[in-house]
């Protein structure tokens, strides 16, 4: 799963909360999906109603989660590159060997 937000307009009528879930200060403009991916992999969800404010918060949020995610992905990778080197070594040899 991908870190995601999604916001979308709200009917005004309906049940909505006097201030934004997130600051308690501003009155909410938007309502809010905000997923991400927890520490163990597991997908976390925050829904809501937020003010202009924490709409750009949240969008601040999404991409520091995506740039956790890529430098996780690029250790992992990393850690693959070292298991092909040390695998790749003694063939190497055993062929410089031949000669
Ligand atoms: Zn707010």
């Amino acid at each position: 799963m991908k870190p995601s937000v999604f916001f979308s307009a709200f009917e005004p009528l309906h049940e909505v909360p006097q201030v934004c879930d997130v600051c308690h200060l501003d009155p909410p403009v938007l309502s809010y999906e905000f997923g991400i991916v927890g520490e163990g992999g597991e997908a976390e969800e925050q829904k809501g109603f937020c003010c202009r404010w924490c709409a750009t918060d949240l969008l601040h949020q999404l991409e520091r989660a995506e740039a956790q995610r890529r430098a996780a992905e690029e250790a992992a990778l990393k850690v693959d590159e070292f298991d092909i080197v040390d695998f790749q070594e003694p063939e190497l040899a055993a062929a410089g060997s031949g000669r």
